[in-house]
């Protein structure tokens, strides 16, 4: 089976460790230990074929470490989540944008995507949906923006729907 690591990163409370809950276990957490790191594993079918999934759901927002480089240079995608409720989330992104870049080999592809959580925290947004497709554009990433909370409220056909973006979310990077 081919094996993928995918790794989470974001500033604290954006929503990682939520999404991840939500893809794994169908689960939404309301308090997560934003202090847990930690690797989640999961088997995922893309087009009649499988695929190991290992998601690492970081925590901690002070920078990058020897460890973190270890991380970005095993991951095979990164997953850059910000909230489109704080502005600061946006633009902590950039760092971690350059970090992998300086870690992995820059002419190469790296399979990136961005994304904008808590969208249905629908009077606190401050970031737009056009400057997280913006930066995308930029990045020449994927851009998506979710709710890892909405998921577990809404009725079943949105459902399917919010959880076929979230698997997108994982699966595209194949
Ligand atoms: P992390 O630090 O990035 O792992 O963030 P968490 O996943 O622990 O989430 C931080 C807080 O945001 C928690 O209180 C969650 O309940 C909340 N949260 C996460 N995703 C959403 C979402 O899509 N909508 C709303 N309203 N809250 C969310
Ligand atoms: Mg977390």
């Amino acid at each position: 089976m081919l094996e993928y690591n995918l790794v989470i990163f974001g500033s604290g409370g954006v929503g990682k460790s939520c999404l991840t809950m939500q893809f794994v276990r169908n689960v939404f957490m309301e308090k997560y230990d934003p202090t847990i790191e930690d690797v989640y594993r999961k088997t995922i079918e893309v087009d009649e074929k499988q695929y190991s999934l290992e998601i690492l759901d970081t925590a901690g927002t002070e920078g990058f470490s020897a460890m973190r480089d270890l991380y970005v240079k095993s991951g095979h995608g990164f997953c850059l989540v910000y909230s489109v409720t704080s502005q600061a989330t946006f633009n902590d992104l950039t760092e971690f944008k350059e970090r992998i870049n300086r870690v992995k080999d820059t002419s190469m592809n790296i399979p990136l995507i961005l994304v904008g959580n808590k969208t249905d925290l629908v009077d606190e947004r401050v970031v737009a949906k056009e400057t997280g497709q913006l930066l995308a554009q930029k990045w020449g990433c994927t851009f998506l923006e979710t709710s890892a909370k909405a998921r577990a409220n809404v009725n079943e056909v949105t459902e399917e729907d919010l959880f076929a973006t979230i698997k997108h979310i994982f699966v595209f990077l194949f």
